[in-house]
């Protein structure tokens, strides 16, 4: 994804145009071949006591446009992207009374649980993050992608 601009402003009139009741600023990482990249959602509330309907909206993306060399580099955060986006999310919070939800602030990972999804979730064992627990035979089930990989190159180390 290319570098985009995305402020409050921008989120503040969008939320206004939807018109119902917003809850929630959703922050989650997405990647494609470009990088990694930050999607804001808005979840709002519709209807009433049984009626109650919560919907999602995008509301738009920030890309820091570098790629993600980052990555392979292993250089490690600040996620300038993911700052970004915390600070719209904080100033929205105090314009709207929402909450934030935003599982993996310090580090890109799309396999986050969505905000609907937080039943099914479970906390990573080593970094405390809320995940989805894999379904691969190959990883291991009860900790995140990443943490798994620094298990992975931890053991490497102990070989040695
Ligand atoms: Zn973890």
């Amino acid at each position: 994804m290319k570098e985009t601009s995305f402020g409050y402003e921008q989120a503040l009139e969008k939320i206004k145009g939807i018109g119902q009741k917003p809850i929630v600023i959703e922050i989650q990482w997405d990647g494609d071949t470009q990088g990694w990249f930050i999607m804001m959602f808005l979840i709002t509330e519709s209807g009433f006591w049984k009626f109650k309907r919560t919907h999602v909206h995008h509301l738009g993306n920030i890309s820091s446009g570098h790629g993600d060399l980052r990555l392979f580099n292993g250089q490690v955060p600040p996620w300038p992207e993911a700052k970004q986006a915390m600070n719209i999310a904080e100033e929205l919070k105090k314009e709207l009374e929402l909450e934030i939800y935003f599982p993996s602030p310090n580090e890109p990972d799309d396999d986050c649980p969505r905000w609907w999804e937080q039943d099914k979730a479970i906390h990573c064992a080593d970094c405390n993050k809320l995940i989805i627990p894999t379904t691969s035979p190959y990883l291991s089930k009860e900790v995140c992608y990443n943490c798994h990989l620094k298990r992975k190159r931890k053991n490497r180390e102990d070989i040695h």
